[in-house]
């Protein structure tokens, strides 16, 4: 393990620097990446963020989106950056596996690795780590980190805050989820005074659909949504054809899970989706209910309490079947 001052004296000339994110980046993953590479990039290092995979449109405009590099799409290039980086930052993720074949790479690395994240159960492949479950966004620890660890509050450009401030909406789903506390509310407005405009962001993620998404989601609420009243839970499943019917892309199913949330009374909410090689599950939960030991236990996944994902290898039927079976398990927590 490294200190901080360890760190800050590393970082005090131009680095090689890689930043990686997690496997199918959301906002909270291309806002903190974005946010910390717009703030080294001031300082003469040589960074380059490098997702594991794509990511949606709605999060494809960030200052610095323009230099983000593909793992899937440039292995050769990727390689080379992990194998020279003096420095890794791994942000909003905590266990190698969850950045697919990149996480060997990272692994096999000599670089110092920086762990930025609020997951649990950190994995130990780190050299330095700023890690706390109880922040609303790793967006809001690389802000902490940049502010109060490095003492740099004078480079949170608007730039950096853009993506922060990306990063910090997503993740607390519009500043509603619990953790978003006073000093996340703090934060957000010293991201607004360095620049960041708020409801131009809000509107690039949120008011971004295509007529097809809007489609996709009408089906999947009038026809796909099961309400089961007896365990307070809904679910919405989709299949491999239907994605094809309604051309769905990347992103087009990101937040669906929410409104089958959003029902009243409805404690657990899934959505269940049949990918080329996998069934994809995203459930989300209200207060004490613990959605993340449900995609640890039985659907090798994990993430938050209230908002966690897993894939299966069963069939479609097959998941949708074995996500019921397991609601009698947990049938006291969700009707109390
Ligand atoms: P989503 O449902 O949006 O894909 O993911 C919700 C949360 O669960 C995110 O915090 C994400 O990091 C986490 N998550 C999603 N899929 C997985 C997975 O396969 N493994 C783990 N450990 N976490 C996941
Ligand atoms: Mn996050």
């Amino acid at each position: 393990m490294l200190d901080l001052a360890a760190l800050k004296n590393l970082l005090s000339q131009p680095r090689k620097i890689v930043i990686t994110t997690h496997h199918k980046p959301d906002g909270d993953a291309m806002g903190s990446s974005l946010g910390l590479y717009n703030y080294l990039i001031q300082q003469g290092h040589h960074a380059n963020v490098i997702t594991p995979t794509d990511y949606p449109d709605f999060l494809a405009w960030m200052p610095g989106n323009e230099n983000v590099i593909i793992f899937t799409e440039h292995l050769d290039k990727s390689a080379a950056l992990v194998a020279e980086a003096e420095i890794i930052f791994c942000l909003d993720f905590n266990a190698l596996s969850r950045i697919n074949e990149l996480g060997e790479l990272v692994r096999a690395s000599s670089a110092v690795k920086v762990m930025i994240d609020h997951h649990l159960e950190p994995e130990d492949f780190d050299d330095y780590r700023h890690w706390d479950i109880n922040a609303c966004a790793s967006a809001q620890l690389v802000y902490d980190f940049i502010v109060n660890q490095l003492q740099h509050k004078e480079l949170v450009n608007k730039d950096v805050a853009t993506c922060l401030y990306t990063g910090i909406m997503t993740d607390s789903a519009s500043f509603r989820l619990p953790n978003t506390t006073p000093a996340v509310h703090r934060i957000a407005a010293d991201l607004i005074e360095a620049g960041a405009v708020n409801w131009h962001i809000h509107e690039l993620v949120y008011s971004n659909s295509s007529e097809g998404r809007l489609n996709f989601l009408g089906h999947c609420l009038k026809d796909k949504l099961e309400v089961l009243y007896e365990y307070n839970t809904a679910l919405i499943s989709v299949n491999k054809k239907e994605l094809e019917e309604y051309d769905v892309i990347t992103g087009d199913t990101e937040g669906i899970v929410n409104y089958a949330l959003s029902i009243t009374g409805i404690k657990l909410a899934a959505f269940i989706v049949e990918r080329t090689d996998k069934v994809k599950l995203s459930l989300r939960s209200r207060g004490e209910f613990p959605a993340n030991e449900i995609c640890k236990k039985y659907f090798n996944g994990g993430g938050h309490r209230n908002a966690a994902g897993g894939t299966s290898t069963d069939s479609l039927d097959g998941v949708i079947n074995q996500f019921k079976q397991i609601l009698p398990e947990y049938k006291k927590l969700l009707i109390q």
